[in-house]
């Protein structure tokens, strides 16, 4: 008889399908089970996708395993955002340090990569077009059911990863009803559609292509994420309704065409026939899923299906992919008892998933409204200053997020403490975008010398 460990995982999405990677390695037979067709098969072209941002934690997350060059092949480079004001004017705002970049890639690319990457590894079986239906934590059983055939079985595991997204069904079915089970799911009140923006006819770029772009247009915006064939996908986040612009007022042809030209007509002139494209992807909505415990018997939540959360720090993908890399340290250390193992992961990872929401939600007024907003901008020159001038003891806010693996709390905590102590800097001494470079380098030497020198 076998004695291979064994364990079961529920979606191989992208966490799920990063984790299977992971339990291979640690000597685990996994199998995985999802309720989509096998990713692999299908030709994904550009825009049939979302684009996601990847930054630290998910490199992190893919060097340790050796996998993440075969996703940078995949990924492009954005070393800063462009913004699109109203009257055209253009300007850029680096993300970090000189090449420091955050990178697009496409979901479904990504995912089928690491399928690719799961699917070679013998102890990983993958299954498809199976819907998880029942899950049991304390038993182990659970049951599946084939959406081809139709046909159901039942089945008991000893460690079960539930990684089937923001409406888990194990989460339904296997936590929802345990005592003490807390839970809360909020829609923000905006929604989002997806664009492709078309290559130039030479295949070209039509606009900057290492550069994540945004329309900001104080309640809702635009963003665009390049692609490798000249194309970007574009994401229009707006309110549903109750505001002079939102989804439900663009209801034909004609209104959604005079949107455009009225509120982007840059990218209007880009792509006049925006109108037409306009049902090619359908509205969604947004919503943000906190819960707890995330661990019982013998199961445990993952990524989205712990802490689904808004787009907007990019970094849903990225904190799913650290769950992979804080679950596979404490295996380490605990020498795979999974009991403690799964106590310490959600104890340790649930204030920091918060505060990932927390960062989420706080970056969309930053994006479609603060980036325009001259403190803002003031805010962000002296913090890139300061983190030139002390590299090792300033890290701003966004590089705490995106560049490092500093715990999301901290970086959330400290860094609404840093950009507070130069708003109050900015107002005391009026600076603006006139002020020279000499004085703000007086200033802050004046001011945080001794604290970070
Ligand atoms: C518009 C938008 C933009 C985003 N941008 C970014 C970004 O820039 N950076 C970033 O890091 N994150 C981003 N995210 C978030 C990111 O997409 C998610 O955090 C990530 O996909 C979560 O991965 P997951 O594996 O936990 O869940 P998913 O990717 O949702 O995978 C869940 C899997 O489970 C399967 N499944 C579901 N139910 C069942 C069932 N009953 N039985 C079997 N299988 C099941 C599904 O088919 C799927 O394959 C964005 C999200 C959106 C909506």
């Amino acid at each position: 008889m076998s004695t291979q460990k064994t364990a079961t995982i529920i979606g191989s999405g992208l966490v799920g399908s990063l984790w299977a990677v992971y339990l291979a390695k640690a000597g685990y037979k996994v199998s995985t089970y999802d309720r989509r067709s096998d990713l692999r098969n299908v030709a994904l072209s550009a825009g049939k996708s979302i684009n996601l941002a990847t930054s630290f934690r998910g490199w992190k997350a893919l060097d340790k395993l050796g996998i993440g060059d075969a996703i940078r092949e995949i990924a492009i480079p954005m070393y800063s955002r462009t913004i699109h004001a109203l009257d055209g004017t253009i300007s850029a705002l680096p993300y970090g340090k000189e090449n420091q970049a955050i990178y697009s890639v496409s979901r479904g690319e990504i995912n089928a990569k690491l399928l690719e990457i799961a699917g070679k590894n013998e102890n990983v079986d993958l299954h498809f077009d199976v819907d998880c239906t029942f899950a049991d934590t304390k038993t182990g059983k659970f049951s599946l059911k084939n959406n081809k055939t139709g046909e159901e079985t039942h089945h008991q595991t000893d460690l079960l990863f539930a990684t089937d997204g923001a409406f888990s069904a194990v989460r339904y079915s296997g936590f929802q009803k345990l005592d003490r089970f807390s839970y809360s799911q909020n829609y923000i009140e905006d929604g989002y559609r997806e664009i492709l923006l078309p290559a130039n006819e030479d295949g070209s770029h039509k606009l900057e292509k290492n550069s994540l772009h945004i329309w900001p247009r104080g309640r809702f915006m635009l963003i665009a994420l390049p692609n490798f064939d000249g194309s970007f996908t574009c994401t229009l986040f707006m309110p549903f309704d109750n505001h002079e612009y939102c989804f439900n007022k663009l209801t034909d042809r004609t209104k959604v065409e005079n949107f455009f030209k009225e509120v982007f007509p840059d990218f209007y002139d880009m792509m006049p026939n925006v109108a037409d494209r306009w049902e090619e992807h359908p509205l969604s909505a947004l919503a943000l899923i906190r819960c707890y415990p995330w661990t019982n018997g013998k199961m445990a939540l993952m990524g989205d299906a712990a802490h689904a959360t808004v787009p907007f720090y990019g970094q849903g993908m990225n904190c799913g992919f650290e769950d992979c890399t804080v679950m596979y340290d404490l295996m380490q250390e605990h020498n795979e008892n999974w009991p403690v193992i799964f106590k310490e992961y959600e104890k340790s990872r649930k204030p920091n998933c918060d505060a990932m929401q927390d960062l989420s939600l706080q970056n969309y007024l930053v994006m479609r409204d603060k980036v325009t907003d001259p403190t803002f901008k003031m805010i962000h020159k002296i913090e890139h200053r300061l983190s030139n001038l002390f590299p090792d003891s300033y890290i701003p806010l966004y590089s705490m997020v995106s560049f490092s693996n500093i715990e999301y709390k901290h970086a959330l905590q400290k860094g609404n403490e840093q950009q507070d102590v130069i708003k109050g800097i900015i107002e005391e001494h009026n600076l603006n975008e006139e002020t020279p470079f000499e004085k703000l380098d007086e200033l802050i030497y004046q001011y945080f010398k001794h604290e970070l020198a």
